[in-house]
Order: structure tokens, then sequence, then C-alpha cells
């Protein structure tokens, strides 16, 4: 019997271990399920991911600051945000295989999807997903600390130090990237639930009256920043959650849902959170946080619009809509078909073959182009090989070194899509390469 394919998330898992992009941490310990470590090609996705979010929320806008606020807090924020009471997921143990399971995800809530037994379940629950700690030399009571289960908190108890020094004025926002922690009950499917992780969030501040407009404004804007990059748009919705699903405070949310291969999953939930935050932190902590409207002489607290998508969880969710595997002359070609503005190398310069020649030209080719763009130097095996390395680990483009090149001080530059050749100067690689990839 011929083997079965293996699925698309067998092979992206594969491919991230075999290139380097994520390795599960701890590994030669044995591993550790709840976290992955980023390798030297996954560094730069996951930071172009970011870099992407941070340009168009922030670099391209002039209502949005920056914040880069402590992972670690006290317990007063997490009383006042609502987590020490209620972020919480149902935990429920079966009794005959003592697996631990959330029962809000289980597609049947008598049955065990670990050994499938039904009536084995306990009663649920509630289990706190944030990681305690403690800070300083003593332990106990005073001493413990929180580390933020989501960065959004850090953008309000700052909301009134920004206030006084950014010159915003709603409508304004504050965004964040940064890692998060949970602990959660499953993680699991690779890097979309992982026990440590990264976010990028932006709290927006509206006048009342307009957070509705503002609402359908964020959705349809972070969608659109989804397509930019290259996501394909059959493989990607936007789902209203039911009135059931909503929190207690949000009066509207939208979850970005891209098809991952066991279906459509969340990578960023759009909130309409009212003024639930700024009111909360404002009762206790004992301050205003509230803006007054001098046009208008009104004082009032601003309501609040916040996308909030996962970073790690995006970056994967965008290798597997870039793979694709086609036939060239009889051979499987495997394809990243990444964004360039996301591949992790953006040119690599390839000599011909390793002898000694070549080496001062491709160097010195290197080297124009490295100020401008991540650019990997590769010149160990045969060229087709390397070509499809950098098409597996989808660099846009390659720039080949060859003898001619030692006569004619021209190169030829090589497209990762359609594997299209062009020769040119030295002196014109970069203005090349900056037209082909368009930044
Ligand atoms: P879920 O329902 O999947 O647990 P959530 O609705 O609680 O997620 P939010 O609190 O809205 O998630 O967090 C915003 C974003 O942060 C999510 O859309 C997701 O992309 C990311 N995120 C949340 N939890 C995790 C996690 N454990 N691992 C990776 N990313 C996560």
């Amino acid at each position: 019997m011929p083997e079965a394919a293996p699925s698309l998330f067998d092979t992206i898992v594969n491919l991230c271990k075999r290139r380097g992009f994520v390795f599960p941490s701890a590994e030669i310990y044995g591993g550790f399920r709840s976290t992955y470590d980023y390798g030297p090609l996954g560094v730069h996705l996951l930071r172009n991911v970011k870099n992407e979010w941070w340009r168009s929320m922030v670099q391209l806008r002039d209502d949005v600051v920056g914040l880069d606020a402590a992972i670690l807090g006290p317990p007063a924020i997490w009383e006042a945000s609502g987590h020490l009471a209620n972020f919480t997921d149902p935990l429920v143990d079966c009794r005959n295989c003592k697996e631990r399971h959330r029962l809000d995800k289980l597609e049947d809530p008598d049955t065990c999807p670990s050994c499938g037994k039904t009536g084995t379940l306990t009663e649920a629950r509630q289990f706190n997903l944030m990681f305690k700690t403690h800070a300083g030399p003593v332990e106990g009571a005073g001493a413990e600390v929180y580390l933020r289960p989501e960065t959004a908190q850090g953008m309000f108890v700052n909301f009134k130090n920004v206030l006084e020094t950014s010159r915003k004025k709603p409508p304004f926002g504050i965004a964040q990237v940064g890692k998060s922690f949970r602990n959660e009950i499953t993680p699991g499917n690779f890097v979309f639930r992982t026990r440590e992780f990264e976010q990028m969030e932006m709290e927006f501040f509206v006048p009342p009256a307009d957070a509705t407009k503002w609402y359908e404004y964020w959705c349809q804007e972070r969608m659109d920043w989804y397509i930019s990059l290259g996501m394909p748009e059959d493989k990607l919705r936007l789902r209203p959650h039911e009135a059931d699903e909503l929190s207690h405070y949000s009066s509207g949310t939208s979850d970005v849902e891209f098809l991952f291969p066991w279906g459509w999953d969340e990578l960023e939930g759009i909130a309409n959170r009212g003024e639930y935050d700024l009111v909360q932190h404002a009762k206790h902590s004992g301050e205003k946080l509230e803006f007054f409207d001098q046009a208008a002489n009104e004082r009032y607290v601003p309501h609040v619009i916040e996308p909030a998508a996962g970073a790690t969880r995006t970056a994967m969710a965008f290798l597997m809509a870039a793979y694709d595997e086609e036939e060239v002359n009889d051979e499987k070609r495997v394809v990243l078909r990444l964004h360039p503005r996301l591949a992790p190398f953006k040119v690599a310069v390839l000599p011909l073959s390793k002898k000694e020649e070549l080496t001062p030209t491709a160097r010195e080719v290197l080297r124009l182009l490295q100020p401008h763009w991540q650019t990997d130097y590769d010149e160990t095996q045969a060229i087709g090989r390397r070509y499809r390395r950098q098409d597996e680990i989808g660099t846009p483009l390659c720039v080949t070194v060859d003898f001619d090149t030692l006569d004619d001080r021209a190169v030829t530059v090589r497209e990762r899509d359609s594997m299209e050749q062009v020769r040119v100067p030295i002196d014109e690689v970069v203005d090349t390469v900056r037209a082909k990839l368009g930044f």
C-alpha cells in the first residue's frame, strides 16, 4: 500500500524542526511540551510578523503610540482587571485515564477524548490560568506577583501616563507587543496553544458615542492587514461572537479566524470593551482615568476597542498558508510563498562553486546587500540544491556569482516564485533587488 501523504500540519512541524524555524524547548532534556524555541529562521519570521504589525499599527499612523510594560505585576492589577476571579477555564479529569481536559473545548462533554469512555469525567472546577510567583527574598503573602496573562493591562494602568506625555487625545491608541503567560490546561497543536507566547495588542480609546463605528473600523482594518501580507482570503474569516460567548463587559467581539488543518480557529479577537477596564482600574487605584474634552467642556471615560492578536500563532498561520509543492522537471519543488516582508531572508548570495576565485566577489555582493536586507550566504553543495533550500525557506531572491562575473562584473538574480533569472551588473544589484522586493 502506498504511504499516505503527511498532513500539512505534520509537514509544517517537520519543516520547522529540519530547517530551524521552531524547536521544542529543552529538547536535550526530553522536551517541555508547552513551550517552543524559535531557531535561526523562526526568529526572523516571528520578528517580521511583529514588525509588520508595529509598522501598520504605530509607524504608519499618527493616532497610536507604543508601550513596553512589565511582565511581572502586583496582584492589585489582576484584582482590578477581574483576572484573579474570572480568568479561569473549566477543568475536568477523566477518572479512567487520568487525563485532564478543558470542558468548553470538548466535542461531547460526557466523553473523554483521550480514552473514549463516556461518563468518566469529573465535575468541572474553575482553574485559574495565571502563573503565580514571588518577588524578593521572602516568600508568602505580600510577595506574590503574577506573570501577565495578556499585555492589555499594561496599557490601561499607563493610560494616564500616556495621556499626559504623548499629546494624544481620543480617538487614540496604545500598542504593545510582548510575551504573555497562561497555564493552559491543554496546550497543543504545536505553537497554536502554548503556556508562553507572544501577543500584539492595541487599546484604542474613543468617545463613547463613537465606539461602534471604531469597532467596525478595526475589524476591517485587521482583516486587511492579514490579506496585505499574502494571507489567502478563502483561508480567513471574521466571525462575530454569539451573545452567549461575549465576556460580561463586551458589547461586541469578532474573531479573525484562519482555516488551520484542524478547522477554523482564532488568530485574533477584536473586542468592544466599553468603559470596563478604565472604570475598574480607577475604582481600585483611586486615580481618575478619564479624559477632559476642553472643546466640549465635558469629562468622560473613554470606551475601548481592542484588537488582540497572537504573534506566535499568526507566524504559524502564515507558514501554513505559504506552503506549496509543485512539479518541476519531474521533481517535487517545495516553495514557501511567504510575502517578502515576512520571509526570514530577503535575498541569498550563492557563489556558483566554492572555488577560491569566486569568494571575494561573492563577499563583495553580500556586503552591498547586508545593510539593506537580511541576507543569507551559502557556498556549499550543488547550486540546484541550494536554490531548492532557499525556495523551501521562502527566500524571494537569490543572487548567483559565477565565473563570468569575474570578467563582466554581472550577477544572476533568480526569483523564488517564477524561477526566472535576469543578469544585472553588480553596480545595479541593490536597485534590482529593491525593485523586485518592493522595499
Ligand atoms: P483561546 O480561546 O484560544 O484560549 P482567547 O480568546 O482566550 O484564546 P485572547 O485572550 O483573546 O485569547 O488573546 C488574544 C490572542 O492571543 C489570541 O487570539 C491568540 O492569538 C493569542 N493567544 C491566546 N492564548 C494563547 C496561547 N495559549 N498560545 C498562543 N497564543 C495565544
